[in-house]
């Protein structure tokens, strides 16, 4: 999941899930052991291991993990709680109406994720609500059952924690639709205004000269100051914003690569430009690429289109006709973020790519964990074998860059050289001062690195 205002909200709401689970499960085992009913004391004391191990991977941030987590073993104790929900003739079963809070939650916290939890679980909780609030299926073991006193507290309990629980996930899924449309609204201003603008940050070869740049959007907001891209595009990708967003971003990089292209000093500068999954799927997007392509005039085997593992789960006929189109008027592919997808490595000969990219979290576990050094070679010695070109993107340190050449990938980008610049400062990293025309690593004191020294800019604190 990106860094953006929905993770926080999701990780507040998995946070808060895991607490009142424990919560939840101390009260009705307590209660069940006054009532002498170990079977459901134990169930339910089943909560507490499950709502400690939740809020404990919400708290370290391991999203992904206590959502599925959450989104499987919920639904099962629910159902499988109403199954030894036995209550005394008179009084109503209860239990299902967690199912309605958590139909609602599973849908918020995987709105963005894969579909089976986003439909098959959210389904499978209203089921479970209608199934178990028409019919009485269960065990119907008499031993369960508790006096019709206690039961009646304990259906007022389950409801009206059930009903918190609603308001509760309604609250957060509230707020998080505010922030979307707020940040909606700004977007469209940023567009009409053209409030975007683009920097470049390097890419180098191993001769540490500058051979093209990736181009990385930027929003400068009055009010919010930098929104970084990790926030707004994947807003712009629901809202479908990222066409027109992605449209210009390619017109924008296009118009820069046709300045270059005049200058005997630049000319030999290729262009990578980010592509989203949700704008490669428009049905227009090759052509759209191949008109703004041909209206800037550049040269398109310069420019580097780069796309996530996500697109490859799409169908394959389609996504790999789409990429020859393009790969047919010169344009590059380049993979990015490779080794963060869930792909298998026969994506690597079954689309037309030219290019990897190692992503940084290899680059930055390579010198601490032996098996991402070995995976690293396996994925540049196999990228050779298929005659991909391979790049590593978050080089930061020069221990990283010499085990990368070591390894035999010859192609960087990262803060060790620059981090992304305005094309003032792009243009003076390319024509540094006479007395600065080593390779960019050379000049780099260890902190701020060299290529920034000369470049006279600062360097980020992240990405
Ligand atoms: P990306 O395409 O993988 O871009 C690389 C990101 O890593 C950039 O973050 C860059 O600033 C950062 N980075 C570069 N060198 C280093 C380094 O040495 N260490 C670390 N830690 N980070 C480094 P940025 O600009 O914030 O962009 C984040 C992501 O947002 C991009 O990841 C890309 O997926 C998306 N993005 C950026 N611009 C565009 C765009 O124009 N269109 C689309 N669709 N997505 C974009
Ligand atoms: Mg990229
Ligand atoms: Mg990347």
């Amino acid at each position: 999941m990106k860094d953006d205002g929905h993770k926080r909200r999701v990780r507040a709401s998995l946070l808060g899930s895991g607490i009142i689970s424990v919560l939840v499960g101390l009260g009705w085992s307590a209660a069940f052991i006054h009532f002498d009913r170990p079977v459901l004391a134990a169930l339910n004391g089943g909560l507490i291991p499950f709502g400690i191990a939740l809020a404990w991977l919400a708290y370290q941030r391991r999203l992904k993990a206590a959502a599925l987590l959450a989104g499987h073993f919920l639904p099962l104790f629910i159902a499988v709680s109403c199954l030894f929900d036995e209550v005394p003739d008179g009084v109503h079963r209860a239990t299902q109406m967690h199912f309605l809070p958590l139909a609602l939650g599973v849908y918020f916290v995987f709105r963005r994720g894969s579909i089976y939890m986003k439909y098959v679980v959210s389904a499978f909780c209203l089921i479970g609500f209608v199934v178990f609030s028409i019919t009485s299926i269960g065990f119907h073991d008499p031993a369960l059952v508790i006096p019709a006193s206690a039961a009646e507290i304990g259906v007022w309990a389950n409801t009206l924690t059930a009903m918190a629980e609603l308001v509760f996930v309604v609250v957060i899924m509230n707020a998080d639709l505010s922030v979307r449309r707020m940040m909606d609204i700004e977007m469209r201003k940023a567009i009409a205004h053209g409030d975007f603008q683009l920097q470049y940050q390097p890419q180098i070869n191993e001769a540490e000269k500058v051979v093209g740049a990736e181009a990385l959007i930027r929003w400068r907001h009055a009010r919010m100051g930098d929104v970084p891209p990790a926030k707004f595009i994947p807003l712009a990708e629901e809202s479908g914003l990222i066409v027109p967003i992605g449209n210009w971003v390619l017109r924008a990089a296009c118009a820069q690569l046709a300045q270059w292209e005049v200058r005997p000093e630049t000319q030999h500068l290729t262009m990578a430009v980010n592509v989203s999954a949700s704008q490669f799927r428009q049905p227009d997007f090759v052509q759209s690429v191949s008109e703004i392509v041909r209206l800037s005039g550049v040269t398109p085997s310069k420019i580097k289109l780069e796309l996530t593992e996500s697109i490859f789960v799409d169908n394959v006929d389609v996504t790999a006709s789409k990429m020859n189109a393009l790969k047919a008027i010169g344009i590059i592919w380049s993979l990015d973020d490779f080794g963060t997808g869930y792909s298998s490595l026969s994506v690597l000969n079954s689309f037309p790519l030219g290019q990897i990219k190692i992503d940084k979290s290899f680059v930055r576990g390579m010198l601490s964990n032996a098996s991402n050094m070995v995976v690293t070679e396996a994925i540049i010695e196999l990228a050779g074998k298929l005659n991909l070109q391979v790049i590593a993107e978050g080089v930061e340190t020069v221990e990283q860059l010499n085990r990368l050449r070591e390894a035999g990938c010859l192609n960087y980008q990262g803060y060790l050289f620059s981090p992304p610049l305005d094309i003032d400062a792009f243009g003076k990293l390319l024509s540094p001062e006479p007395s600065s025309v080593e390779p960019l690593s050379r000049h780099m004191p260890e902190l701020p690195p060299p290529g920034l020294a000369h470049a006279g800019v600062t360097r980020p604190s992240s990405s």
